[in-house]
């Protein structure tokens, strides 16, 4: 019977075949209406989706660039102070003061604040390999402790 009507508008159609279908079966109605709101909104962005996505790999490009030049430097900076902790500890064993805080923290796990230069027995050899031989260090000796 509907075939015989005469040219049909298409979008009166698919709303009759869609309503059918909701009657018949629920669920394919409804994948149906999601693929079609699917179409509907896919359609206008993908004009120059090509276009956005070359700028968003672009721009990710250059902050991974920036991420990397960040991890160097930091990389540097990490390397820097291990090398000056490494020096400071020596020269606190070679004066017998606290590696951690030389005395200056009265919560140190190490020293309580008691770690000042002279606390605990100098290490000679490392003093000697830092400062030269002790009558040779000028200013070194605190000048509370009388030798
Ligand atoms: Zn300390």
């Amino acid at each position: 019977m509907a075939d015989s009507l005469p040219a049909p508008d298409p979008q009166d159609v698919a709303r009759q075949m869609m309503a059918d279908l909701q009657r018949t079966n629920p669920q394919l109605a409804m994948i149906a209406q999601m693929m079609q709101a699917r179409a509907i909104v896919a359609e206008p962005v993908s004009a120059d989706l090509s276009d956005e996505v070359s700028d968003l790999a672009e721009r990710l490009a250059e902050a991974e660039a920036r991420i990397e030049a960040m991890r160097r430097q930091a990389r540097r900076l990490y390397e820097a102070h291990r090398g000056a902790s490494e020096r400071l500890a020596e020269l606190a064993a070679a004066l017998g003061a606290c590696g951690l805080c030389w005395g200056e923290d009265d919560f140190c796990p190490s020293c309580r604040g008691r770690g000042r230069p002279g606390m605990v027995r100098p290490d000679l050899e490392l003093r000697a390999r830092l400062l030269g031989p002790v009558g040779r260090v000028p200013s070194c000796s605190d000048p509370e402790t009388t030798h």
